[in-house]
Formats: C-alpha cells, structure tokens, sequence
C-alpha cells in the first residue's frame, strides 16, 4: 500500500549580500568636481588659516604668527563676515583647487591640503567623526592660542609653529 506522507518543505531565503556603502564623497570625487556645498564642508574650522602670516622677502619662507585675522573669533574660530569677508580683508585667500595646491603653506592638518595630497581626512575631521568640537577638544584649531590683533605690537614677535 502507497501511503502519502506529509514531508515538510523547507524554504529559504537566499538573501543578496549588504550592498557596501558608497563611499564618501571626498573619496570618489576630486576637489575639481565637488559641488560648493561639499566643498565648504571640508573646512574643519580650525581657524589656523586665519592667522596672520609672515612672508620674506629674500627667502619667500613664510611663517605663522598666533595673532588673529581681525574678523576671526578667536572663541569659534569662525570668520564673523564670511560671506563679505573680501570686502572687509581683501587680502583674504580664497581657497580653490588650484589654490590649495599653490598655497604650501596651508597646514598640514588642513583637510584642502591632505586631500590634495591624495590622503584622506583625519578621525577627528567633522565629516568623519561628526563631532565638530573634536577639532578643538583635540588640540588641532587656534582656539586657545590665537591672540587677537589688538595684543599684538610686532607681529615678528608672535611667530610660532604650531598651525603649520
Ligand atoms: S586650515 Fe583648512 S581646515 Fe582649517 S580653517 Fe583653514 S581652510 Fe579650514
Ligand atoms: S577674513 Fe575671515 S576667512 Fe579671511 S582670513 Fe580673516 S577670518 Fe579668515
């Protein structure tokens, strides 16, 4: 006699592997092809950019100082008049792809400089971490150790290494 058995079927699911994710966009694209929002968001906010430098004349060396652009708040290091900032300090650098590869004195924490370099953004960069204090909590931006133009009587005499 032929007996019908009930045989449990047993599906499985074969899932896909987890797409990856996409990498980041300072990853894929060259500072040539970022849009200007994902260009600005590279800026870490350490402020050291904004110190005032010293260029000589014979050498072409240029060195930093700790004393502040007047319109940089030493608190946030932020510029105050960003958008107009060239109105107010027209010798103000604007950074560009080109720029950035011309301006060696940019410092080497600099995500514009590191990019350009072919490396990649430090953990404690914002666009890494998430946390934009860590520039400041870790020792990286002016904050703390700019001082603002109104100190300063010689600006040789405010020269210091540590932003570069
Ligand atoms: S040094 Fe670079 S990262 Fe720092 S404030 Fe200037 S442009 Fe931004
Ligand atoms: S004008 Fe603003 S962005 Fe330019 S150097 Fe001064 S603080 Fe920095």
């Amino acid at each position: 006699m032929c007996t019908l058995q009930s045989v449990p079927i047993v599906t499985e699911t074969i899932s896909a592997a987890p797409a990856e994710p996409p990498e980041p966009f300072w990853k894929r694209l060259r500072l040539e092809e970022m849009s200007a929002a994902q260009w600005e968001s590279l800026c870490d906010g350490c402020g050291k950019c904004c110190l005032e430098k010293i260029e000589h004349a014979e050498t072409a060396v240029i060195e930093f100082t700790d004393v502040a652009c007047r319109l940089l708040d030493i608190g946030t290091c932020r510029c105050r008049h960003y958008g107009e900032r060239r109105r107010h300090v027209p010798n103000c650098e604007q950074l560009t792809p080109s720029s950035v590869r011309a301006f060696t004195w940019l410092p080497s924490t600099c995500a514009y400089r590191l990019l350009a370099q072919g490396r990649d953004l430090p953990w404690w960069h914002p666009l890494v971490s998430g946390d934009p204090e860590l520039v400041h909590t870790q020792g990286i931006s002016a904050r703390g150790r700019a001082v603002p133009p109104k100190r300063c009587q010689r600006l040789e005499h405010h020269i210091v290494s540590w932003p570069a």
